[in-house]
């Protein structure tokens, strides 16, 4: 179960959990419009708290907020400053961090009579998203809900209401008793999970899906890549990936801020590789663990310190 911080900083204050709240008729409750972040602070090797790539995720969080054309009326230092103040007040020395910026007016009609947003920050203590299968890897289907084209809404936009999407599809694998979904696009290539990048690895070649197959720029998409590429010397190849390659895959695994890295397992019933965990995904498991808890120099620009 998960714990939230007994304070929310809530437009420019720390408020008590309990007296954070909005009204039914709040504008952005009715129409799904809002931008939010995911963000993990992690305890590092030498007892400290340092938040993961908070300024990547702030970026996006304004980018999100541009495209939507929603005001934040704060900058981008001012929130740096809000979460590290927030984790620090909260005793918690491991969290995730949800940043959320909404409309909130009480006047419905689609179009809002303002566009300023209010912004809200709360800190759960949540440990593995998808629990043991982080550890034992998941078993997934392919869901029928394909991932919503970006010439429907901006998937580089990281937005509420674009989570109907995700809901659908993750909904559907738990009805069915799966860990997690993987949606394909419009154009029936592999796109991403509700939650989540995807990766495949085959005959020690890395391949992930190119941000126009519908995919969110995930931060820790971008992570992976990098540890690939400067830890193991494995490029990484943005392109198509097809149905039938996810399942013939060595490994496949998920990536994503609550996700971290998650193997994949089985696909539709279907076994992947051997149907354990596969040593390249083992191996980023650790090196991922050990990059965000500040045991390898090189990533310290990754670390903010609370
Ligand atoms: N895709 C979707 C749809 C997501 O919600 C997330 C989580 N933010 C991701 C991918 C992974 O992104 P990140 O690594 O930045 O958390």
């Amino acid at each position: 179960m998960s714990e939230w911080s007994p304070l929310i900083w809530f437009d420019g204050r720390l408020v008590p959990f309990e007296d954070a709240k909005i009204h039914v008729m709040t504008y952005s409750l009715h129409y799904g419009v809002g931008v939010f972040e995911g963000i993990r602070a992690y305890r590092t090797y030498d007892g400290r708290t340092a938040i993961f790539r908070l300024r990547e995720h702030i970026r996006r969080f304004f980018d999100s907020a541009k495209i939507y054309k929603l005001e934040i009326p704060f900058t981008e230092d001012e929130l740096v400053e809000a979460i590290k103040e927030l984790v620090r007040r909260s005793g918690f020395d491991e969290a995730y961090i949800r940043p959320i910026a909404f409309i909130n007016i009480r006047k419905l009609g689609v179009k809002p009579a303002t566009r300023r947003a209010s912004v809200a920050i709360g800190l759960v203590s949540w440990g593995k998203y998808l629990g043991k299968a982080y550890y034992e890897g998941a078993r997934v289907i392919v869901s029928p809900w394909r991932r919503i084209p970006p010439n429907a809404l901006p998937l580089n936009a990281k937005a509420i209401g674009q989570y109907l999407n995700s809901y659908l599809a993750a909904i559907d694998a738990d009805i069915k008793g799966f860990d997690e979904a993987i949606m394909l696009d419009t154009r029936g290539f592999v796109s991403e999970g509700p939650g989540e990048n995807i990766f495949i690895v085959k005959n020690g070649n890395v391949y992930t899906p190119p941000l126009y197959a519908s995919v969110l720029p995930g931060v820790t998409r971008e992570t992976v890549m990098m540890i690939l590429e400067n830890e193991l010397e494995v490029e990484v190849t943005e392109r198509d990936i097809a149905l039938g390659e996810l399942l013939t895959a060595d490994e496949a695994f998920f990536t994503g801020t609550a996700a971290e890295i998650t193997p994949i397992v089985e696909v539709d019933g279907i076994k992947i590789g051997n149907g354990k965990p596969g040593p390249l995904t083992r191996k980023l498991q650790s090196l991922y663990e050990d990059i965000v808890r500040g045991k390898i120099d090189k990533y310290s620009e990754w670390l903010t310190y609370v």
